[in-house]
């Protein structure tokens, strides 16, 4: 089976992403795994394609080898679609989960439901040693609720419901999350271009 390099440390995203890459013949493993050198990518680019292309092709330099990685954050529409690429330090360099949702309970306080509205996004690009690059983009609409609810998850999932639903990202369950996300979606993008790559 071809390997395919992970450029995300985050064993829970590899495994989202080797569910979809194994119907391909592609098994992932982690840059460590791949003997890849231990350094961090900064994440200075303007968009989530941008950021995903930077981080698949530091590693790519390194390896010459088939490379995935993603980039993904929360686009506030009160807020004119901050945190964006900013939202893992939403916070600040040192923020961590509840920090940043802190944060953004504060900014959007007495901003009213209809106008709570926000997109998840998630943005897949995949390297190949010969041809195209595959970039793929997945988006997830819904509204942010003025305090947390829910214990699973991570990031801001305990205030944001998806749209169709009453209940957070953080109060469903892995499966139930992981069918609808945007990072689901982008998987399902990618699957596409696989198959199309392969014609
Ligand atoms: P990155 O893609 O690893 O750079 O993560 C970006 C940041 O976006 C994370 O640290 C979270 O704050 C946020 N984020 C991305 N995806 C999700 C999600 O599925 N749920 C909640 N927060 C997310």
């Amino acid at each position: 089976m071809e390997t395919i390099i992970a450029a995300s440390k985050n064993a829970h995203k590899i495994a989202e992403i080797e569910a979809i890459t194994a119907k391909h013949g592609l098994r992932v493993i982690s840059r460590d795994e791949a003997g890849v050198p231990p350094f961090e990518v900064e994440e200075d680019g303007d968009t989530f394609e941008a950021n995903s292309l930077k981080k698949a092709a530091a590693i790519f330099e390194v390896t010459g080898k088939m490379t995935i990685a993603d980039d993904s954050g929360l686009m506030v529409d009160y807020l004119d679609g901050a945190p964006g690429i900013y939202s893992a330090r939403f916070g600040g360099e040192e923020a961590d989960d509840a920090k940043n949702n802190a944060k953004l309970l504060a900014l959007m306080e007495g901003v009213p439901y209809e106008e709570r509205t926000a997109t998840f996004v998630s943005v897949i690009t995949m390297l190949f040693p010969e041809g195209e690059p595959i970039v793929a983009r997945g988006e997830v609409k819904g509204h942010l609720l003025t305090a947390p609810r829910g214990e699973n998850g991570f990031g801001y999932d305990p205030l944001f419901v998806p749209v169709g639903y009453d209940r957070t990202f953080a109060e469903m369950g892995a499966e139930e999350k992981n069918g609808i996300s945007h990072r689901a979606r982008a998987l399902e993008e990618l699957d596409r271009q696989l198959q199309e790559r392969r014609r």
